[in-house]
C-alpha cells in the first residue's frame, strides 16, 4: 500500500479518451499516491457518467455542472436543476462553469447567463463554485464583484491562465486557485509569474486530465498518475519543500471542497 500522497483536484475520467483504459487509469493513479479525485462535470446531460464513475469509487468525488463551451446546450438552466444535482452524496462542487471568449463556441450573453446561474446554486447550496476562465477576464471579474455583492459564495479558478488583474480581483473576493501541467510548459512563464503571487494558503492542484499532460509527458494523454509533476514543478515556483507544499495545498483543498470528509492518510 502507497501513502497517499497527492491530490488530483480536476479530472476528466468519464472523457471518452478513458474508455479503453478507465479502471487501469484509477489503478495506476493509486499506485502513484493519488488518493483522492474529483471527476468534473463539463455539462449536465453528461451528469449521470461522471458521477457513475464517483459512486464506483470511495476515493472519487464529483461536481454538477455546464462548461462555457457547451452553455448553449441548456440556455435555460435554472438554479433548481443544478440543486438537484447537488443534493447527491458524492457532489462536492457546483461547475466546471465560466466564461471562454477564446473558442467562443457558446454566445457569450448565453455563457454569462448560465455562469451566473451556477454562481447562485453554489451561494444557495454552499458547494464551491468552479470556475473555468479563458480570454474573459473584465466580464469575469465584474461578473463575480456582481454576484458577490448579492451574497458570498466560494470559488475556485481552475487551471489558472488568465492576468494578473482578474487573479488580484478575485483573490480579494476570497478565491482559490489551481495550478495544471501548464505550469510546467516552457513558454509559460507568465502563468508561473502568477503562481508566484497567489495567496499561499488558497493553492490547489489538478492535472485536468485528459488534457495539459505536463513535461516531461507532454504530447500525450494526460492521466492522474502523472500530477506528481505539478506538485514538483508548483514546489519550484514558490520555493516550498515536497511535504511543505503537499500539507499547505491539501489544507487548502479540504477548506474548499468541505463536504469531503478528510481522510486519515491526509491529516494534518
Ligand atoms: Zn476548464
Amino acid at each position: 500500500m502507497v501513502d497517499h500522497l497527492y491530490i488530483d483536484s480536476h479530472v476528466n475520467l468519464h472523457a471518452p479518451q478513458f474508455d479503453e483504459d478507465r479502471e487501469a487509469t484509477i489503478v495506476r493513479a493509486r499506485e502513484a499516491g493519488v488518493g483522492l479525485m474529483i471527476n468534473i462535470c463539463d455539462r449536465v446531460s453528461n451528469f449521470d457518467a461522471v458521477y457513475a464513475i464517483a459512486e464506483q469509487n470511495a476515493d472519487i468525488w464529483a461536481t454538477a455542472g455546464t462548461h462555457p463551451h457547451e452553455a448553449k446546450e441548456n440556455p435555460d438552466l435554472t438554479v433548481a436543476d443544478l440543486l438537484a444535482l447537488a443534493e447527491k452524496p458524492k457532489v462536492v462542487g457546483i461547475g466546471e462553469c465560466g466564461l471562454d471568449f477564446h473558442y467562443d463556441y457558446s454566445p457569450r450573453d448565453v455563457q454569462a447567463a448560465v455562469f451566473r446561474v451556477h454562481v447562485a446554486a453554489a451561494r444557495d447550496s454552499g458547494l464551491p463554485l468552479v470556475v473555468h476562465t479563458r480570454e474573459a477576464d473584465d466580464w469575469m471579474a465584474q461578473i463575480l464583484e456582481e454576484e458577490h455583492a448579492r451574497g458570498a459564495f466560494k470559488l475556485l479558478l481552475h487551471c489558472y491562465t488568465s492576468g494578473t488583474e482578474l487573479a488580484r480581483r478575485a483573490a480579494a473576493l476570497g478565491a482559490w486557485f489551481s495550478v495544471s501541467g501548464i505550469a510546467t510548459f516552457k513558454a509559460a512563464q507568465d502563468v508561473r509569474d502568477i503562481i508566484k503571487d497567489m495567496p499561499a494558503d488558497k493553492i490547489i492542484v489538478e492535472t485536468d486530465c485528459p488534457y495539459l499532460a505536463p513535461i516531461p509527458m507532454r504530447g500525450r494523454r494526460n492521466e492522474p498518475a502523472f500530477v506528481p509533476h505539478v506538485y514538483e514543478k508548483l514546489a519550484e515556483i514558490r520555493g516550498w519543500g515536497r511535504d511543505y507544499t503537499r500539507h499547505t495545498t491539501h489544507d487548502a483543498f479540504f477548506r474548499l471542497f468541505d463536504r469531503i470528509p478528510r481522510p486519515e492518510a491526509y491529516a494534518v
